[in-house]
């Protein structure tokens, strides 16, 4: 791990396995095996204590959430543990959201418990189904499932705004509770601030007669939005500034995507999620660090609500740890909203995008996405975390698996001018290479060779830099797989720009016949044969911004925006990559690891996206 120091803020860049050593993981199996075990965090330790005291031993579960009564007619919980992960369906998840899904659902797997997916749909206006669907998919592709059953419908909070009116009324009948008609400024400025206590709103000391009276009203649609609050009573001198009667209900006209028109008055989030949570049955709540401060809050409901005889004890527990933040990306579903709106990218999906679907289509597996979360580990101090990270994942993940084919990405001709007389006018000659050089198993491909090939442009120099050893006239070097040949020149167009290079090919020298060493060459390059070569378009890209942390301290993260992204060409591949399938994955010798594109790529119309070079040439 390499800590870098920055004007803002730490990041932290975890290096893969030393590449120096042979590859420990040319398995799945190494692999696992060359990662420590689960290595243990705070939550796990957490986790483990609980379980061996039986803290949560005598809970019930009646099968589906619901109240104290309803679990009271259930069987033991056979959940060891139950987390939940709480997405609001707002927008498209991202790898932040990566993370605490693999911690949720990985702690509920490794611990006999059972891990919800519930979509946190209080707030009316900005939630949509398309969103609800794409997270459910992503979850899924992530490779977990929720709610116990790979058939199960996730949860969703609107289904419990019934028993939310319930909590409320019962808070206002115990006297915890009062409606309060101060404006939102005098309710600002009467709750104080760090150094001055809160000051008691005048409606604050209603009986709970009157509160529950004017609480009904509110939910009757007889008051404007924002009339009236309904407030916790709690302290209005708490340190706490959360615990200064926070607002647990608000008038808002707005048809919900579940209830419809059924409410006008809908709860806040902090009042809400405690009660899912507790409905539910979770044992371990884990929340970003944010949430800390509502922490007592949460507390204090519940134990309200457990003394009401309305939630069944022990009550759910909040836990919080460090969120994650990626350079190079922006990590929000607002401003990722914000660069596909304005058209700053394709869409969600488009593979500059830390989205899920995005990361999907730039050639990430669940696999590379697990590896990532499980390197960083969970901490309860925010960092952020290097790109290349990430991408050591990938390459890794890729590098055990991913077939290998040739491709030349900016091509310039080659022309063999001795090959008629050595080889046979017109004759092409066959070729082979291993699908994987670590799995011979896996087979081999073929292709040809002939009197023409193309090579990448920045495999020839006219004129080398000290310690170039690949194409220069008078230069030897070996096409990867097939002959050794001798650069003799090469054509220019009026502007300078090579158009064509010659060689002469070296006979005998073919890979794998006897003697073909025999000529010591410093340089090889790949290549592929005009004759066979497939052309196909290729999408290059890169870091989506210029700068580490683009939002960092409120910056507006668009002028940041990487103008050179992405950059389109057409390029020459092997012919066995004629069948690749969209969302198959190749290593291109020499240059990385691409994708067949998801959504554009077809056999009559080959579209790869670039994922991730062989090396990091990032951070550095
Ligand atoms: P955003 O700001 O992108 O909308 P959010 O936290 O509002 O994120 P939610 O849909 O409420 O989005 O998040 C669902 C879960 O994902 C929450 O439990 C939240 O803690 C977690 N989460 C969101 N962003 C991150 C992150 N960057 N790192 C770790 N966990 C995250
Ligand atoms: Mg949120």
């Amino acid at each position: 791990m390499v800590l870098q120091s920055t004007a803002q803020s730490k990041i932290i860049r975890m290096s893969t396995p030393n590449p120096a050593t042979p590859p420990a993981h040319a398995t799945k199996a190494a692999a696992a095996a060359s990662e420590p075990v689960k290595p243990s965090n705070f939550l796990r330790q957490i986790i483990e204590h609980d379980l061996a005291a039986g803290t949560y031993a005598t809970r019930r579960w009646a099968g589906s959430p619901g109240d104290a009564a309803h679990h009271a007619q259930g069987q033991p919980d056979p959940a060891k543990i139950r987390t939940r992960f709480p997405p609001e369906p707002n927008g498209y998840l991202h790898i932040g959201h990566a993370k605490s899904i693999c911690l949720n659902f990985g702690l509920a797997r490794d611990f006999g418990g059972v891990c919800h997916l519930r979509f946190d749909d209080t707030n009316p206006e900005k939630e949509k189904l398309e969103y609800v669907t794409t997270i459910m998919n992503s979850v899924r592709w992530l490779g977990f499932e929720w709610n116990g059953s790979p058939t199960a419908t996730p949860y969703q909070a609107s289904d419990y705004f019934d028993f939310m009116y319930r909590a409320a009324e019962y808070l206002i009948e115990a006297g915890h509770a009062y409606v309060d008609e101060q404006t939102v400024e005098q309710i600002r400025i009467n709750r104080g601030d760090f150094g001055k206590p809160g000051v008691d709103s005048p409606f604050r000391a209603r009986t709970p007669a009157e509160n529950l009276a004017r609480f009904r009203e509110m939910r009757d649609g007889q008051h404007e939005d924002g009339a009236m609050v309904l407030r916790a009573k709690i302290d209005m001198a708490s340190p706490n500034i959360n615990l200064r009667d926070p607002a647990i209900y608000r008038i808002r006209r707005a048809t919900h995507h579940n209830t419809g028109d059924k409410w006008c008055i809908y709860p806040m989030y902090t009042f809400a999620h405690p009660i899912e949570d507790a409905l539910e049955n979770i044992t371990h709540s884990i929340c970003t660090l944010e949430f800390e401060d509502q922490r007592p809050f949460y507390d204090w409901l519940m134990e309200r609500l457990i003394e009401g005889g309305l939630l069944s004890s022990p009550p759910p527990h909040q836990y919080e740890f460090a969120r994650l933040n990626l350079t190079y990306v922006v990590t929000s579903k607002r401003k990722l909203a914000q660069l596909v709106y304005d058209h700053k990218v394709k869409g969600w999906d488009d593979p500059r995008m830390p989205t899920i679907v995005g990361l999907r289509r730039r050639g990430y597996t669940p696999e590379a996405i697990q590896l990532f979360t499980e390197r960083i580990g969970v901490t309860k101090s925010d960092s952020w975390i290097d790109y290349s990270t990430l991408e050591g994942c990938l390459r890794e993940t890729l590098d055990v698996c991913a077939p290998r084919a040739m491709a030349v990405l900016d091509p310039v001709k080659l022309v063999l001018t001795n090959w008629d007389d050595v080889m046979g006018a017109g004759k092409l000659d066959d070729c082979s290479a291993p699908l994987h050089p670590h799995h011979p198993e896996l087979g081999k491909r073929a292709f040809k060779i002939g009197k023409e090939v193309w090579i990448d442009r920045t495999d020839f120099e006219e004129t080398p830099p000290k310690g170039f050893f690949r194409l220069f006239p008078g230069n030897k070097v070996r096409l990867k797989y097939g002959h050794v040949m001798e650069c003799t020149g090469c054509t220019k167009d009026a502007d300078g720009r090579v158009t064509e290079v010659q060689a002469t090919l070296v006979p005998d020298t073919k890979s794998g016949t006897p003697g073909s060493d025999a000529v010591k060459v410093k340089g090889v390059i790949t290549w592929v044969a005009v004759a066979d070569g497939l052309p196909v378009e290729v999408r290059l890209y890169d870091r989506l911004f210029l700068e580490a942390q683009p939002d960092a301290g409120g910056k507006d993260f668009i002028e940041a925006l990487n103008p050179n992204s992405l950059k389109v060409v057409t390029a020459f591949v092997e012919p066995s990559l004629a069948s690749a399938r969209a969302d198959q994955k190749f290593q291109f010798e020499r240059h990385g690891y691409f994708v067949a594109d998801g959504v554009d790529h077809t056999k009559a119309k080959p579209v790869f996206n670039l994922a991730v070079g062989l090396e990091d040439s990032w951070g550095r």
